[in-house]
């Protein structure tokens, strides 16, 4: 049944009239603009109440602006929660209506509730520690505090084994987290409520017995008050007294962990005084008051303003014996420190001068609250924990699930893996798959907070190598490698009894220096690599011992330097002879064999022309020594732009498509053009000379050493005059 428009304005009005009381400051429209588009969405649903479903998302709105007061965005956020999950409306469309931070948060709450669905809590400090990684504004976790309060105020309208099963996550999770928070009043609140449904006797018959007692106590209590207020008035100073009974599950609790009755439960007799100015003194100030009016008990006193506790609450607990002899706990605070301690975040937001820096002072507390939950042990006083603004851990890890519901906590960038080894090794050796949350994803995708895994295993899979660039946690990657090296120091013994046996079979042997020799030839690091290759096959072994044997026949030939120099030299158009030696009849010097490239100079003999030297020509030199008239200067050709032609001799194993790599390799750099290749094979290696048009030599040097590091060259050198000269 719709609500009558007059209806939905009282609550509107209602609603921005909280907001204007309770909050710094308000953006009025984002507020009722929020509450028609949370009306419209939910118009035609209803809860189990039977109430317009739209008054839960208005209710927890209510809660954050009255409970947890701390910005007009979070209770926008607390109007649209529901939305993105139980309507049509996306969380695009909340993003463009209401902007990214609302957005962030209508997102956050969405998928922390989801984390619950199905799973059975059993270990809750590992919940606490899920939704705390996967929180990055604290406004998530007040929306979704507000949202669970209203959920287990309205808890009867919901079948009894969901009770249960709310009631429990509240008690276990959500209550200690509040408590952490420093928000006091939702804490009891939540714990009373769970109890209430977790425990319905003893939750009545506590309710019972507090409320027969109600007279009784309030008569006493005025009566022990009345002098502590006289004194206080003679004193001038401003105060609230308040006498209160304990929260239900905390005397429940006490019942339980000191096995005691509820009568002797004694401080079921607790005041409360608040001074109003912003002073601890006066905190101590009263407490020396009181401890002249009654008998203090020493080891009740304990001092949280000196010392305040983890969650920030700052309060005297004294416990004191009144004449009848009854025993009275006297909390003393000032305002500010009850704020705090009843409202945590959203307090010290109150209190803080400079309303501006906002976004700085969520920062803080998140970063503080994390703080807190890592280095419980390490800090004791608030100040040191507000100076450290260390790192999170919780950054840096992730909770997900198993398919049993189990939690289990993994370092950030974790992939199904790790996982797999994180449940067991034997896991771990057999995956072959994963499922995220039903769907088949990647061995190395990576794993995100909530996450439901599963592990998909094959008897036939085993790890490999190419795991180890994914794995993160040290317990997958040396179970590779542990598994990995086993299985290689088998290849290199079935290698090593191979050679061995096809030594035998050739009536060979190989001294150690010989082996050496071969396993460097065929470029393995170590014998071990050579012997792993022969067992995967890389090897052709006979080809290995019979080549060695008719050493000669099969080493490769190639194509003559002398063929492949005159063509370098009339590709370039022979050399320029410089000055008035032009048109000299010139030929090149066999010692050292210039080729295109080479620096030269020419040297005139007697009878034959002008010889064209390389530069750096040790014969050359010997001959000028005192005939340095005869140098003339000769250039190689500007031609084809400024390119020469060069050759790179080159060898290596022989694999299908090896060409195809190789010339990829030259013209995929600097527009490397090849004029020639020729490459012959003879079984298992290639060989031959590739001819490029290079710019200088210095290019020529870069391709090379490109050449090089392809996997299956052996070898690539210039090709060039091996005479000794060069
Ligand atoms: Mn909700």
């Amino acid at each position: 049944m719709p609500l009558t428009e007059a209806k939905k304005e009282e609550l509107l009005e209602s609603l921005v009239e909280k907001c204007r009381n309770n909050l710094p400051q308000v953006n009025e429209e984002m507020i009722r603009k929020s509450f028609r588009l949370s009306y419209e969405a939910h118009k035609n649903d209803v809860r189990a109440s039977g109430e317009p479903y739209f008054l839960h998302p208005y209710e927890v709105a209510s809660i954050v602006v009255e409970e947890i007061p701390l910005d007009d965005i979070s209770v926008s956020s607390a109007l649209l929660h529901d939305i993105v999950e139980d309507t049509e409306i996306s969380l695009g469309f909340i993003e463009k209506e209401f902007g990214k931070e609302v957005a962030d948060i209508v997102n956050g709450v969405t998928k922390i509730g989801g984390v619950f669905k199905g799973h059975e809590i059993s270990q809750a400090e590992n919940y606490r520690k899920l939704l705390l990684s996967m929180i990055k504004d604290v406004r998530v976790i007040l929306v979704k505090f507000a949202d669970r309060l209203h959920n287990m105020r309205t808890l009867n309208f919901v079948p009894p084994d969901k009770q249960r099963r709310i009631a429990k996550e509240t008690l276990e999770i959500y209550a200690p987290f509040a408590n952490r928070f420093g928000l006091g009043r939702v804490k009891w609140e939540l714990e009373d409520l769970s109890f209430k449904y977790l425990n319905k006797e003893a939750y009545i018959e506590i309710a019972r017995k507090l409320n027969d007692k109600r007279k009784e106590r309030e008569a006493y209590l005025k009566k022990f008050t009345k002098p502590i207020i006289e004194k206080l008035k003679e004193h001038g100073l401003k105060f609230e007294l308040s006498s209160r009974p304990k929260h239900l599950y905390s005397i429940y609790r006490k019942m339980i962990q000191q096995n005691l009755t509820f009568d002797k439960i004694y401080d079921l007799l607790a005041i409360r005084i608040i001074l109003e100015e912003d002073d601890p003194n006066q905190c101590y100030y009263v407490l020396g008051i009181i401890n002249q009016l009654y008998t203090p008990i020493p080891d009740r006193f304990k001092d949280y303003i000196s010392i305040p506790k983890k969650n920030n609450y700052q309060s005297i607990h004294n416990t004191v014996i009144s004449p009848e002899g009854r025993r009275v706990e006297i909390q003393i605070r000032t305002r500010k420190m009850h704020e705090i301690g009843e409202r945590g975040v959203a307090a010290h937001w109150k209190y803080k001068e400079n309303i501006s820096s906002s976004d700085n002072d969520l920062e803080e507390w998140v970063n503080w609250i994390r703080d807190v939950f890592e280095n419980a042990s390490k800090y004791e006083a608030t100040k040191e924990i507000l100076a450290s603004f260390s790192l999170n851990l919780y950054q840096k890890e992730i909770f997900v699930f198993t398919p049993r519901g189990d939690l289990m906590r993994l370092p950030i960038n974790s992939t199904p893996v790790d996982f797999a080894f994180e449940i067991h090794s034997n896991v771990g050796h057999h995956c072959i798959g994963a499922k995220v949350d039903g769907k088949i994803v990647p061995l190395d995708s990576k794993l995100t907070s909530g996450d439901q895994v599963e592990i998909i295993t094959s008897k036939n899979q085993h790890p490999n190598k190419s795991w180890l660039q994914f794995v993160g946690t040290h317990k997958a990657k040396s179970a590779i490698r542990r598994y990995l090296n086993r299985e290689e120091d088998k290849l290199i013994a079935a290698g090593k009894e191979f050679w061995e046996k096809k030594l035998k079979k050739y009536k060979m042997t190989f001294n150690s220096d010989e082996l050496n020799r071969l396993v460097n030839k065929l470029k393995y690091e170590n014998h071990s690599q050579f012997y792993k290759a022969i067992a995967q096959d890389e090897i052709n072994v006979d080809k290995i011992l019979t080549a060695d044997v008719d050493e000669g026949k099969e080493e490769p030939k190639e194509i003559d330097f002398e063929n492949f120099a005159e063509v370098a030299r009339s590709d370039a158009g022979g050399v320029i002879v410089e000055g008035e030696h032009k048109g000299i009849p010139y030929s090149f010097a066999k010692c050292c064999n210039p080729i295109p490239g080479d620096p030269i100079i020419g040297y005139i003999t007697i009878g034959e022309g002008i010889k064209i030297h390389k530069k750096i020509c040790k014969n050359l030199i010997n001959m000028i020594e005192n005939n340095e008239e005869r140098l003339v200067n000769v250039n190689w050709p500007k031609k084809r732009g400024s390119h020469f032609v060069a050759g790179i001799s080159i060898r290596g194993e022989d694999k299908p498509g090896i060409l195809n790599d190789l010339t990829n390799s030259i013209t995929s750099f600097n527009n490397t053009n090849i004029k020639s290749v020729n490459i012959s094979t003879n079984d298992s290696l290639f060989y031959g000379t590739i001819m490029v048009y290079v710019e200088d030599l210095t290019h020529l040097n870069r391709l090379i050493e490109r050449l090089r590091k392809q996997p299956n060259v052996f070898s690539a050198v210039r090709f060039e005059s091996s005479g000794v000269n060069r």
